[in-house]
């Protein structure tokens, strides 16, 4: 049997502009893909429109032309929706998904998180009677969480497969009952993004070790829902030149800076393509790359 084609992706939000990190997933993604006669896709992530904007949507294009990287196809994460609420639908009908009523401040008020970290949810919502739960629901839209005790118990322990290291052992219950369908937007990134790498037929993940945490409950959700397992390559995080992790809201890391600065696009690309992936995270100096 040939070994299935490599399918790689690159996913970014466009809730502000790209930096260089993104770069680096980009790079890596296109290279992988190119490498192996694969396909390399472009998927905008553009579900939180409140957060999203067109001009960063057409920022990404023009940062991607400008590396030198031509995504063979293009998805918007937006128009999947129908899908996204089948397989909503689909965790609901196994048992496996709660409304949540609590805001952030009842949240932050029954965990005490250290400062800066997300609180991992207590399950305030868990136990709620069918009945309780329709009362509410008569005045407030709910979150839908995923009861990750019973959703681990159902797929059984899992693993992931990490390049180069091998299958990792993947321990979904650390990140407690995700939200698998914000109330405003009615789905959330960790169900979103495994509905569509199945349908876009990704093999390989390349991405930030920043989303490293991400995975082991995006496992499993493909394990629920049927999906095949994709092969995960989380790389090394850049760095501003003084330590600070990269922001897209801060204009002066932006690849579009960089861009309209002049610098050689595809002398950056090059310079992303031959970092050794993993490795501290580590600051790359932009006179470098010119
Ligand atoms: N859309 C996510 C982000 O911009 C990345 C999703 C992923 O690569 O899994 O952070």
């Amino acid at each position: 049997m040939q070994p299935a084609e490599v399918v790689s992706r690159f996913a970014p939000s466009p809730s502000g502009l790209l930096h260089l990190g993104h770069g680096l997933s980009a790079v890596l993604g296109e290279r992988l893909a190119r490498e192996t006669g694969g396909r390399w896709l472009l998927r905008i992530e553009d579900i939180d429109s409140s957060r999203c904007r067109p001009d960063f949507v057409q920022a990404i294009h023009d940062d991607l032309a400008w590396l030198g990287l031509k995504p063979d196809a293009v998805s918007v994460q937006s128009a999947r929706r129908a899908a996204h609420q089948a397989a909503l639908d689909l965790l609901t009908a196994m048992g496996l998904t709660y409304p949540c009523f609590c805001t952030r401040a009842d949240i932050a008020a029954a965990v005490a998180a250290p400062h800066g970290s997300q609180p991992l949810y207590p399950g305030t919502c868990r136990g709620l009677s069918a009945a309780e739960a329709a009362r509410r629901a008569a005045t407030r839209d709910p979150a839908i969480r995923l009861d990750v005790a019973k959703a681990a118990a159902r797929a059984g322990p899992l693993t992931w497969a990490e390049a180069g290291l091998g299958e990792q052992p993947a321990d979904p219950l650390a990140g407690g009952d995700i939200v698998l369908a914000r109330k405003d937007i009615g789905v959330g990134y960790m169900l979103a993004c495994v509905v569509d790498d199945a349908e876009d037929g990704v093999t390989d993940i390349v991405r930030g070790r920043d989303l490293i945490e991400s995975t082991p409950v995006q496992r499993l959700l493909q394990a629920l829902l049927g999906h095949p397992a994709p092969r995960y390559h989380h790389h090394r995080l850049l760095l501003a030149p003084d330590g600070r992790r990269l922001a897209k809201r801060d204009k002066a890391d932006t690849l579009a800076s960089l861009r309209e600065t002049g610098v050689d696009g595809p002398a950056l690309a090059a310079r992303l393509a031959a970092l050794d992936p993993h490795g501290p995270d580590i600051a790359i100096l932009f006179h470098e790359v010119d």
